[in-house]
């Protein structure tokens, strides 16, 4: 219908249209803008699916870097007998109520009671039952 207040809404529409796409300086910069938002948003859905990629590789690096090294042959050996050692030390004192004086109390054989990689013998307090190997390296086996 031939109504004048209908034509002024379109006319302000065109006006506000002509202002947000007319070519200016401002508007590349907007571009570039948008342009770089997407590429953040794209790498961190990229990221969120790919936890495995890049921005995580440090991470998972970590963990790696503060692990302690694989023990060697001998000390899994000392390890596995200073822990024979232990068990006789504590069936001892289960039967006899007090720990032995002495590992030869444990009447285990003689090369037992050595680290098998340096051949120490092993360090035993009669007062704690506490029993370790004085081979260097071996202290916290
Ligand atoms: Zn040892």
């Amino acid at each position: 219908m031939g109504s004048p207040f209908l034509k002024s809404p379109n006319d302000n529409a065109a006006i506000v249209n002509r202002r947000l796409t007319g070519p200016s300086s401002g508007s590349a910069l907007v571009r570039i803008l948008e342009l770089i938002l997407l590429i953040l948003i794209g790498v961190a859905v990229w990221q969120y699916y790919n936890p495995t990629a890049w921005l995580s590789f440090s991470v998972n690096q970590a963990p790696s870097i503060d692990s302690p090294p694989m023990p060697t042959v001998g000390e899994r050996l000392c390890a596995r007998q200073l822990e024979k050692v232990r068990m006789a030390i504590d069936s001892y004192h289960f039967a006899h109520g007090k720990l032995p004086t002495t590992l030869s109390k444990l009447h285990l054989p003689m090369q037992e009671l050595r680290c098998p990689v340096g051949g120490e013998d092993y360090v035993y307090n009669p007062s704690t039952g506490r029993v370790f190997c004085p081979h260097p390296g071996h202290g916290n086996l």
